[in-house]
């Protein structure tokens, strides 16, 4: 039988900075390269809405088609299976001798269990781990995991005075001798939506997937539209593409590395200019780090009800909010325009994010681990350490320093989009209102409803809940779990 090296490819979906990719080409034996479709991934979760939605899964199979176009100029196949990864490797292990096993490592404990139940299949095959979805790789860092500081401003500081400088990335690997498959081994079609049980057609994307167009936004953003020199002033905006980088999709499924974006920064800096807003993309990148060391330090403590504090907060059950929120039919329009937005997009900005889920958790009083699944579920940028992680500070159960902090969604919606464009946009019911209206519908009387054809109850909701009433409520909730 033939021996191949298998590099596993799970959220790292590029040939860049790669070092399983890079290690596995300089083994010496052919080397295959394998991305398996669990179909877990794609199951309901227990609130009732599959794991990875229509816009995800599109993503992640464009990133496959330009990850395998990728794969072989360097002459290793990719093989897709849909399947328990469990047995897709042993399924291989028939086929041909597995030298080893080379992959990048996950933190999240279901990914850690399938791996422990594919290495328990392969007794004796090796398996090669590397760091690679950070700027810093935990061993570079000035502390240990168990002492991750408890604040975000600490663990800037932490790094910062320890050089703040990440490792560089690491080039493509040279072409291999081509990788041939024994005889009865096929590559494998990556499936489409139907395939993988939902029902949408293939629309044209907002983001396409894929590490040549991760590039390419990379490219365009910081040089081309020359957006980064304004990224501090800009990246609260909700509605334009370059208000912010948009390179999460890239980032959060592995098409683009932090430190290519880092050394972007840097490039940037040195040949143009070096300002607030170029310190300011870096130290987004660094929240993100953050993210995934919270959750490498707290583990399963990430989705628990009572969050990283223990708080135990009353959270209440309503389905009828909870699909008011998720349709964007809550009559508060900020909130609406960006839950309509998420569901035809999977985008969010993070402006209109922190408010949607602050009105979900401040507001409504619901349990913040469903408005987080259904984030999961709906997100194009899913990643779980970024996704709980904030999730868990806005809904004040994680490490937030301030004990109770509510967005209010109505001023929020004047102070960041002063003219209503950004709610007009997703709301067409609405699209006649001028200032102040756009901001208030629920306040409109009669005379106002009929001037701009709006009717309340019919053509817009009321406000589902008061505003500051359910605000006060949930205060006092807060108060009484901390005594
Ligand atoms: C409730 C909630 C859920 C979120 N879920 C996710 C998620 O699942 N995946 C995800 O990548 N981001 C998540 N974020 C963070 C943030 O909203 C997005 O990263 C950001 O909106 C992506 O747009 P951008 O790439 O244009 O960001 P930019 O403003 O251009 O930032 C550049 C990069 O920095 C990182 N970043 C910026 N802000 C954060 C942050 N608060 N936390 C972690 N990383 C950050 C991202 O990788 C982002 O691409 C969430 C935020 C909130 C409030």
């Amino acid at each position: 039988m033939s021996t191949y090296s298998i590099v596993w490819f799970r959220n790292d979906l590029r040939v860049h900075d790669h070092k399983p990719l890079t290690r596995a080409v300089t083994a010496g034996h052919p080397v295959i390269a394998l991305y398996i479709f669990d179909p877990y991934d794609y199951s309901d979760l227990s609130y009732g809405f599959i794991k990875t939605g229509p816009h995800r899964a599109q993503f992640i199979q464009e990133s496959l088609e330009d990850l395998r176009r990728n794969l072989a100029e360097l002459g290793v196949p990719l093989l897709i299976r849909y399947k328990d990864p469990k047995d897709a490797f042993l399924e291989m292990s028939c086929d041909f001798t597995i030298d080893g096993v080379y992959l990048h490592e996950e933190i999240a404990s279901e990914e850690q269990q399938t791996e422990g139940r594919v290495r328990k299949a392969l007794p004796g095959v090796p398996f090669y781990v590397d760091h690679g979805h950070n700027l810093f790789p935990p061993e570079d860092l000035p502390f240990s995991t168990w002492d991750v500081p408890d604040t975000f401003s600490q663990f800037r500081k932490r790094i910062e005075k320890n050089g703040g400088t990440p490792p560089k990335a690491i080039a493509p690997p040279q072409a291999a001798v081509k990788a041939e498959l024994p005889n009865k081994i096929e590559e494998g079609k990556i499936p489409d939506a139907a395939a993988l049980g939902m029902e949408i057609e293939r629309k044209k994307p907002r983001y396409h997937g894929g590490s040549t167009a991760a590039k390419q936004r990379l490219r365009d953003y910081i040089f081309t539209k020359d957006r980064l020199r304004v990224y501090k002033e800009t990246r609260n905006g909700m509605l334009l593409e370059d208000d912010s980088s948009k390179f999460s999709p890239y980032l959060a499924n592995g098409n683009l590395s932090p430190r290519v974006v880092y050394e972007q920064i840097q490039h940037y800096e040195k040949n143009y200019t070096k300002n607030k807003s170029t310190y300011m993309l870096y130290f987004e990148l660094l929240w993100r780090d953050y993210f995934h060391l919270v959750h490498r330090k707290y583990g399963g403590r990430l989705f628990y009800r009572t969050g990283l504090n223990g708080l135990e907060i009353p959270w209440k059950t309503n389905q009828e909010h909870l699909q008011a929120w998720m349709d964007g039919r809550t009559g508060y329009p900020l909130v609406d325009a960006a839950m309509r937005e998420l569901k035809q997009t999977g985008f969010m900005s993070n402006r209109a994010r922190q408010n949607v889920a602050s009105f979900f958790t401040k507001n409504l009083g619901l349990d913040w681990r469903i408005g987080a699944a259904w984030f999961e579920s709906q997100l194009v940028d899913y990643d779980v350490s970024s996704n709980y992680g904030n999730w868990l500070y806005i809904a004040g159960v994680g490490n937030d320093a301030v004990s109770f902090r509510a967005f209010n969604v109505e001023k929020q919606a004047q102070d960041y989009d002063p003219d209503g464009d950004y709610l007009r946009y997703w709301l067409p019911e609405l699209r006649e209102l001028p200032v102040p209206w756009i901001f208030k519908p629920g306040e409109m009387g009669m005379i106002e409803q009929e001037q701009y054809g709006v009717q309340l109850g019919e053509d817009y909701p009321f406000p589902i809940v008061d505003l500051y009433e359910s605000m006060r409520e949930m205060k006092k909730a807060f108060e009484e779990a901390s005594k």
